[in-house]
């Protein structure tokens, strides 16, 4: 172990903690000890005074107890007559440091620095949950966090793509000498973001504690450990969060004691520039610190070392291939041409044919290929993709289809959006000059259907029309299957199967959470419906799909059944004993963590309101969509609270045994907004159209006692219906 390493990050954890001590005492003296201070959008105060100390830092007192806790890590450098090759010390420091940068940036937040421009600042709970879920389900192999600047703009653009390739999520910042990579990616109009899986946190390296302090919360989230348990939540981001640290250009004492934190956390940190090693593994899995100086190699060399597995499928076209890609946008002005939107007439359209009829990767492009078509311009489009298989159904068709977003968009230099003769595809000029060609379409749709579906399909074959009349001829056909489709999930209803479908994918988070996927209730991450349900099963008979028989019906009007309650008394490991699939009252479904809305109910107006994920601001409640979130997750029944898909609310079925959307007295405007045409319809089959008008939404109330009024001035239902508890 380096003596260098240990004095720097000795040093550097003292420089950051007068640098947090003066800042408090001054804050202090501006604002009292009682001033409430806090991260946005998070329940877990100062995240690593929370995991490792237990303490809930909520004012400018609490952090000053976090701050003397600190000093006690504080020792002296080295010495040069007796040095022990240990590593305490250096650890104690890493910690110091961590404790003290987040104070500092939640000092900063109190007076309005951060965030900083163009970054991210503090991650939210939200974003946790999210990526958490990426993170289980294999998306999203692992996390770098990218310290300081690399020698130039294009290195810099070559190794967050090289990280993009692989998926990784990055989180990039800090500076060399006042230059961040921030910057040069923004000068190299790399787009950035948690879509494209590069996120700026902020320019210094204090800011560096956000992709970590957001790490430490995921132990709490997603391990299940308590606030205080130091050891249990470091181990767990050890042996569950595949991150590494990337250092570009000189380190400082800064970087060092930061990079000590990070190896407490089991992170190792890989560096460009001559450092000395810590190769003996001990706290991380392998090495502790390491250089590699060719930028070529680092971002292999760093997934050696935190043994990070990745699942590539390598799809033979000239550019690269990664969900990272699926958030990427490609602009008018870096476009080589489009298709569909409101520029030209576009369609795609999965089709399941006899086996003998289709010849499994034959790819045809039917009239002009990339090469044909003028810059700038808009082509028509049809993609037709034929798929045979013993278990291929007519009812897979949909879903496969609604894939070929992903599987497009996750190229490079291709931008889809939409889907059947909605769909809008944009090429990149870029894609273009590396070679991509409309035949690669085909040869993304065959290699990744086979990946992905492997169960359902044995042969895939893709023709691709670019002539007008070939376009316009089978886009007219394919209406009619495409009205059949509709009319079969819209036509389906709970009572017309006898089955239901569970869905315990987020146990990883929620260990005792179950959806029950009916026709007329969707999972309420909104992510599968009855359908997919039914599809991902015979996909994946062990999976986390599977059959549930209703059974005997014990009442009809809150949707319970014997059947389901077997069920989810087994699934839920013996935690849960009934389910109501129509009550948010009498034992309603749980709510594990990535709920689209939530239902709450508000007494004192005899009603619920609904807030979505996406909206910031204060509701009715009291409450906002996290802190809502925070109480009613983790796979508890909350009756009068409840996570809800969005398509769940102009369901029929929608809290039915309470009164159904009669109940609703606020949703967000953007909410009803999106579902305006249904909630429509569902207005009209009840006999009041004009009740959508009713449903107050944050533009009109955001508590109760403005709502009141309003309600008893429109004559809201609500206000006369039966008592709600
Ligand atoms: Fe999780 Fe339920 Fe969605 Fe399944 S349906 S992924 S259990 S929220
Ligand atoms: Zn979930």
């Amino acid at each position: 172990m380096s003596k260098i390493i240990a004095s720097a990050a000795i040093r550097g954890a003292k420089v950051i903690y007068k640098e947090a001590e003066g800042f408090l005492n001054k804050t202090i003296k501006e604002k009292g000890e009682a001033c409430e201070v806090k991260f946005p959008e998070t329940a877990f105060y100062f995240p690593f005074a929370y995991a490792l100390l237990g303490e809930e830092v909520k004012n400018l007192s609490d952090a000053k107890k976090v701050l003397d806790f600190s000093k006690t890590l504080l020792h002296e450098e080295p010495s040069d007559k007796i040095w022990l090759p240990y590593l305490g010390d250096t650890l104690d420091s890493g910690v110091a440091a961590l404790l003290c940068e987040e104070i500092i940036m939640a000092l900063r937040y109190l007076y309005n620095q951060e965030p900083q421009k163009d970054c991210n600042g503090f991650f939210s709970d939200t974003i946790l949950r999210t990526l958490g879920i990426q993170l289980v389900d294999g998306r999203m192999p692992g996390f770098a966090a990218i310290l300081g600047a690399a020698p130039d703009n294009k290195t810099a653009v070559y190794i967050v793509r090289e990280l993009q390739k692989r998926s990784i999520m990055t989180f990039v910042g800090s500076n060399v000498n006042g230059r961040s990579i921030i910057d040069q990616l923004l000068e190299e109009k790399v787009e950035m973001g948690w879509d494209t899986y590069i996120v700026p946190y902020g320019r210094d390296t204090i800011s560096g504690i956000y992709p970590l302090n957001w790490a430490i919360r995921g132990a709490l989230t997603f391990g299940g450990h308590k606030k205080g348990e130091a050891l249990k939540n470091l181990m767990y981001c050890k042996n569950r969060v595949f991150a590494f640290g990337m250092v570009l250009g000189e380190l400082d004492d800064i970087k060092y004691a930061t990079g000590a934190g990070a190896i407490n956390m089991g992170f190792p940190i890989i560096a460009d520039t001559n450092v000395p090693e810590i190769r003996p593994s001990g706290i991380c899995t392998y090495e502790h610190v390491i250089r590699e100086l060719d930028h070529k190699k680092i971002v292999p060399a760093a997934i050696e070392l935190r043994g990070i597995k990745l699942k590539i499928s390598e799809i033979p076209i000239p550019v690269s291939y990664s969900p990272a890609f699926e958030g990427e946008r490609v602009r008018r002005e870096q476009m080589f041409v489009q298709f569909g939107g409101k520029y030209s007439d576009a369609f795609e359209y999965v089709k399941m044919v006899d086996a003998e009829k289709i010849e499994d990767g034959k790819i045809e492009v039917i009239g002009p290929e990339i090469d044909d078509i003028k810059e700038g311009g808009a082509t028509p489009l049809g993609v037709v993709v034929e798929v045979s298989g013993r278990k291929m159904q007519k009812d897979f068709e949909p879903i496969l289809e609604r894939q070929i977003h992903s599987f497009l968009n996750e190229a490079m230099g291709i931008f889809h959006m939409g889907q059947r003769d909605m769909c809008w595809i944009r090429v990149s000029k870029d894609a273009k000059n590396k070679g991509l060609k409309l035949k690669h379409f085909g040869v993304i749709l065959h290699a990744r259907i086979h990946d992905v579906f492997s169960a359902i399909a044995d042969k895939v074959q893709v023709t691709i029309y670019t002539k007008q009349e070939d376009v316009k001829r089978i886009s007219e056909d394919i209406q009619k299957v495409y009205k059949e489709r509709d009319a079969r999930v819209a036509g389906m209803t709970d009572e017309s199967v006898d089955l239901f479908w569970t869905c315990t994918l987020c146990q990883s988070f929620a260990p005792n959470h179950v959806c029950i996927v009916k026709p007329e209730r969707i999972g309420l991450c909104g992510a599968y419906n009855w359908l997919d349900a039914k599809a991902s099963y015979e996909l994946n008979p062990t999976g986390p799909n599977q059959p549930v028989k209703k059974g005997e019906c014990l009442d009809p009007v809150k949707g319970e059944w014997a059947g389901v309650n077997e069920i989810v008394k087994q699934k839920s490991n013996h935690t849960l004993e009934r389910f109501c699939g129509y009550s948010i009252i009498d034992s309603p479904e749980t709510s594990c963590g990535c709920f689209e809305c939530v239902v709450a109910i508000l007494p004192e107006l005899n009603g619920f309101m609904i807030v979505n994920r996406e909206y910031t601001g204060i509701t009715p409640a009291g409450m906002t969509f996290s802190t809502l979130a925070g109480t009613i997750g983790g796979g508890q029944q909350t009756p009068g609270f409840m996570g809800i898909g969005r398509l769940y609310i102009v369901s029929k079925k929608f809290i039915s045994a309470e009164g159904g959307i009669k109940r609703i007295v606020w949703m967000t405007k953007e909410l009803k907004e999106s579902l305006t045409d249904k909630l429509k319809d569902r207005c009209k089959e009840l006999g009041d159209p004009d009740f959508i008008n009713k449903i107050a939404d944050e533009t009109i109330a955001t508590t109760t006692e403005e709502l009141l009024p309003y309600l008893e001035k429109i004559g809201h239902p609500a206000l006369t219906m039966e008592a709600v508890m």
